[in-house]
């Protein structure tokens, strides 16, 4: 498709898509455009426009000015805007659904899965408005004596104030959500800045909440984060970042915040393990392994892509978990119905996992399963797609770059142990602490196991089931002051302040 015919989207701000038409014949395309690239085909489908920096100044001073009215919005009235919002979301969600896939690479099927767990987000937090009033109402303070000082004391919250939401490209709509809905309840305004590689769904759901939020409320600016992070991180007005990411980036945004002492949140990245003990249920285990890091193929920060098995089943487990592997259908789901695993979402992304998969077996590392571009895609096209083999390797060490590092792709490494002391020192040995997953059909093994694990989430047999009702807590290098997904993690939008009062 010619350029000039492609769906362009923009940024919205204060309730107005921004274009940068006018400058098309003075500024260089690369620098007003980002290509939208479906991963399955390699086609360029759309062009979103880069947010100017002016563009971006103009967005901070309407999330700026936006909060004193929407703070000051009853709290049934938010819950309201919230509640149409995922209605809009509702009835569209199939066009949403196909475009996350066209855009992420992901299949249809866990497409409409992230678009329904926005609706339930959305709907989840407005169910809050009761306790959230709670909180801003405050609690007189228990351990204070008023009648001998002559004044009251309470404790009450506040929303923080203009907020900045930095986006991965993994679940484009569903971390949006994650971040909006506890934000929008709460009380505070927010700019939210989607991952350059998939800004589409975010901005066409911003043409259904132009529809239905006042203006400047939530503000949604496209664009490079190396090009327009530093604007939207160093700005003090902005009272709060929330940012999900990955380490290196969460690292930049941490510094930026430091000048000014912007409260921040860092949702960063993980190395997963799953143990396996030879108690377990065997289709428990296989489950919980293949979904566990082949799902959203690997591009899941909680990916357990580190399995530990106990020795003694090491062969009757590998031979089922090769066997289920190779059952798993890669390509587009939008075109074959059969597909249940998609492309890596982007050509960096692709060749990032590509070179993890190479590095893995130069260091002596060996693929029982996958370890390349997949057979069925190489038959039909050999060159397009970003398509990658949900990969097993073994014959891995614990020095081994594809067991420390973080591959953001379908490939899984596997080590054996003997005792549970050997596995969970293995398991424990990461700068990561996210999460983890045990498996075993000993009820106290699984509580004794878990608790030495030093992660924030923790599957007992299970892996990666994770909800907005549910707090998300990081350890280690995973982040700090997460759990915006939570009904505590609320309060991250909120501050504390103690009232005296005259009696
Ligand atoms: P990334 O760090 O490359 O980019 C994340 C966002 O930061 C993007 O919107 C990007 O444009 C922006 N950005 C880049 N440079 C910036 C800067 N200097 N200042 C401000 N913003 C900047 O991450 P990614 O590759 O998009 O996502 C994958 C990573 O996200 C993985 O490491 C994954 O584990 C992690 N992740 C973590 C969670 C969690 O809840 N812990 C959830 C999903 C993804």
């Amino acid at each position: 498709m010619a350029s000039s015919s492609l769906p362009k989207y923009h940024s919205l701000i204060n309730n107005e898509f921004v274009s940068r038409e006018s400058e098309e014949s003075t500024t260089p395309h690369d620098d007003l455009y980002i290509p939208v690239i479906n991963p399955c085909t390699e086609q360029v489908i759309a062009l979103v426009t880069q947010a100017s920096p002016d563009q971006i100044s103009q967005a901070l001073d309407s999330t700026v000015q936006a909060f004193s009215v929407w703070s000051q919005t009853p709290i049934e009235e938010r819950a309201a805007c919230m509640n149409r919002l995922a209605d809009k979301i509702q009835e569209n969600m199939n066009e949403l659904a196909e475009l996350e896939s066209k855009n992420n690479g992901k299949t249809f099927f866990e497409s409409i899965g992230d678009v329904d767990e926005c609706c339930n987000t959305l709907r989840y937090y407005a169910s809050l408005a009761g306790y959230v009033q709670e909180k801003l109402d405050g609690r007189v303070n228990p351990h204070h004596d008023s009648e001998k000082w002559g004044l009251s004391n309470r404790l009450c919250y506040e929303p923080i104030g203009p907020c900045v939401g930095i986006l991965p490209f993994n679940y484009p709509l569903l971390l949006l959500m994650w971040k909006l809905a506890p934000a929008m309840i709460t009380g505070n305004s927010i700019l939210l800045k989607p991952s350059e590689y998939t800004s589409m769904t975010a901005l066409v759901l911003a043409d259904y909440i132009k529809d239905i939020f006042p203006k400047g409320v939530v503000n949604i600016v496209a664009g490079y984060g190396y090009k327009m992070g530093h604007l939207l991180t160093s700005d003090p007005r902005v009272k709060k970042i929330s940012f999900t990411g990955s380490l290196a980036t969460g690292l930049k945004v941490g510094a930026a915040c430091l000048p000014t002492l912007t409260r921040c949140s860092l949702e960063l990245g993980g190395k997963s393990p799953i143990i396996v003990f030879e108690d377990c249920d065997m289709s428990v285990a296989i489950e919980s392994i293949v979904g566990g890091i082949f799902a959203n193929k690997g591009e899941i920060c909680s990916a357990t892509s580190r399995l530990l098995v106990q020795k003694s089943i090491y062969q009757p487990l590998m031979d089922k978990l090769v066997e289920k592997t190779k059952t798993i259908v890669t390509g587009d789901s939008l075109f074959d119905k059969t597909v249940t695993h998609g492309a890596q979402v982007c050509k960096i992304q692709y060749d990032k996992v590509m070179n993890y998969i190479e590095i893995g077996k130069k260091e002596g590392a060996v693929a029982l399963v996958g370890g390349g571009r997949p057979e069925v895609i190489k038959a039909q096209d050999p060159t397009k797609g970003f398509f990658v083999a949900p990969t097993i390797f073994t014959n891995v060490t614990p020095d081994m770059t594809i067991w420390k590092e973080e591959i953001f792709g379908p490939v899984l490494s596997v080590m054996t142990f003997e005792t549970e002391e050997e596995a969970i020192r293995l398991a424990n040995d990461t700068k990561y602490g996210l999460a983890a997953s045990v498996i075993s059909g000993s009820d106290e093994r699984l509580e004794r196991v878990g608790r030495q694990l030093c992660v924030g989430s923790l599957w007992l047999n299970a892996s990666q089931p994770c909800l907005c009702q549910v707090p998300w807590p990081t350890r280690k290098q995973s982040g700090v002051g997460g759990a915006e997904l939570s009904t505590f993690g609320a309060d991250l939008f909120m501050e504390l302040k103690t009232v005296w009062k005259k009696l």
